[in-house]
């Protein structure tokens, strides 16, 4: 079995605790690596590396331009090692090949993004209306920067926060998810063939307790980036509260997508399977909420059911399986949990409803791809995010009432809107309460524009021009010019 070591200071090291973990394929049920479980010491060791190369050595000694080349040094070495690092990613969290794949190329845009960003961070020169004074202000780094991440999408969204994180000048500890963290240490030995200097980026592998949290708590880490559930984001909110720390919470969500009569139904049907049914389920922007119009609600709940019906559950490196394992245990149980939940609260289970075995032998877990229709939206099945493939369907008369139905929630992550009406596009999409709306698509992001979520779904924004701004800090420097001795009781 493969055995990691942690990435501390441009170093492998074993853990301080002596301990280690297993990771788990989910399509086989096997162990294929063991990772160090990490504790306290460890991230010690990693705040401290990446304190002092933040404040010395290299790194700081950079100049923009030369540090957003070394960023985009690591695109291209990145795109170079694609495939590898999705064969390592599938073999961890079980998500289709087709699509770690197009993801794992797909990461690199987002160095060569924020690379070329690193010398256009601007300051300014704002006029003041005093005499003599020259007033310059200055964007500058916050620090040690930690970046945590979730089981289902490790390398792209720690791509979202490392990019922007060096981008900016700042130095990096990763906490991976305790069941993938193979993919993210591969991604530090390649960080260091880019030339990016040893301290700048560490990985801590472990749990949300032993590591995550010690990590938030950390006097000289200045801020979060954190992806993951809100339960933990809760905690990592509270945990970071005491130190003033920066915090960026990207949360759960349990996405509206909403279909109007009017729409092209084939590409409808089509978004609806991608928002819930692509990486069974379990993405934060899923669309496990389906609004269908009453006068198209049967036709194209027999058209859905009937295509998702045929789906092929399989291997994930298969390029004919479209639906792949549930990555955890917990969370296999949790999807079950909720389908009973939905039963019992009178849904109509209209496909799937259960666990399939495993393919050919194998010990991974599997959920069929279920529907229910009849929901209402004070039903838990509407109302709490399941990450995993169980799509509720709920029944509207107008327009009115399908924006009303979508707000009503806790969550505002994502939407969609199926309508060929550009009128209809414009007014629905303003009104949603969501930091994503796609209209006539589904499942979009760039590294170009922002992603983030409304009401409990998180705080601040990642991806674009607005994601740099939450790992720079301004200084407003003034310069006196005058020669004159002022009254010193007095503000100037
Ligand atoms: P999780 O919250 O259980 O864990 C996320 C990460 O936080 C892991 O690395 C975990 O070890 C760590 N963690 C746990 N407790 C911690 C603590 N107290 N302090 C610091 N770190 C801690 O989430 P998960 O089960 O890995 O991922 C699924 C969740 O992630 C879902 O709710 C999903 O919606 C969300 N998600 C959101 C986005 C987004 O961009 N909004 C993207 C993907 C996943």
């Amino acid at each position: 079995m493969q055995k990691y070591q942690l990435y501390i200071d441009g170093a492998w090291a074993d853990p301080l605790s002596g301990e280690w973990m297993e990771t788990m394929n989910p399509y086989t049920g096997q162990a294929w690596a063991r990772i160090p479980r990490a504790g306290a010491a460890d991230v010690e060791a990693a705040v401290e590396a990446a304190d002092q190369a933040f404040t010395q050595g290299e790194w700081p000694g950079l100049n923009a331009t030369q540090r957003g080349l070394k960023l985009r040094k690591f695109a291209e070495i990145l795109t170079g090692e694609a495939e590898r690092l999705a064969e390592i990613e599938v073999r961890d969290n079980g998500k289709l090949h087709a699509e770690v794949l197009n993801q794992c190329r797909y990461m690199a845009q987002w160095f060569h993004y924020y690379g070329g960003l690193a010398d256009k961070i601007e300051g300014s020169a704002p006029p003041i209306d005093k005499p003599d004074v020259l007033n310059l202000t200055r964007h500058e780094p916050l620090g040690v920067c930690a970046c945590i991440t979730p089981w289902n999408s490790p390398l792209l969204l720690l791509a979202w926060k490392a990019a922007p994180a060096l981008a900016a000048g700042n130095t990096i500890v990763v906490k991976p998810s305790e069941y993938t963290s193979a993919s993210t240490l591969e991604f530090a030995a390649l960080a260091e063939q880019a030339g990016i200097p040893k301290g700048v980026i560490n990985v801590v592998t472990g749990l949300g307790e032993e590591v995550g949290q010690p990590l938030v708590r950390h006097k000289k880490v200045r801020k979060i980036a954190f992806t993951g559930g809100e339960t933990a984001g809760a905690r990592v909110n509270t945990d970071a509260a005491p130190g003033f720390k920066r915090v960026t919470l990207e949360l759960g969500g349990k996405s509206a997508n909403i279909v109007f009569e009017d729409a092209n139904l084939d590409q409808a049907v089509n978004g609806a399977i991608s928002g819930i049914f692509a990486a069974s389920g379990q993405t934060c922007i899923a669309g496990s909420r389906l609004l269908l119009h009453e006068s198209i609600h049967d036709e194209f709940l027999e058209r859905l059911v009937s295509l998702a019906g045929e789906a092929r559950i399989g291997d994930p490196m298969s390029p004919d399986t479209q639906v792949g394992p549930i990555t955890t245990e917990p969370q296999y149980r949790k999807i079950l949990d909720y389908i009973e939940i939905a039963k019992n609260e009178g849904a109509r289970l209209v496909l799937g409803g259960g666990s399939v075995p495993a393919p050919e032998g194998n010990q991974g877990l599997f959920v069929q791809p279920t529907v229910f229709a009849d929901v209402t939206n004070d039903m838990r099945i509407a109302q709490e995010e399941v990450f995993g493939p169980v799509l509720a369907v709920l029944r509207f008369t107008d327009d009115e009432e399908a924006i009303a139905i979508a707000n009503d929630v806790n969550y505002g992550l994502a939407a969609g809107v199926w309508t060929e009406s550009l009128r209809r596009a414009i007014k629905v999409s303003e009104r949603l309460e969501a930091g994503t709306v796609w209209v006539n698509t589904y499942r979009s992001t760039s590294y170009t524009t922002p992603f983030g979520g409304y009401k409990a779904s998180g705080l601040g924004r990642e991806n674009g021009m607005e994601a740099i701004k939450e790992y720079l800090q301004t200084k407003s420097v003034w310069y006196y010019s005058g020669g004159d001795v002022a009254n010193p009781y007095t503000r100037r």
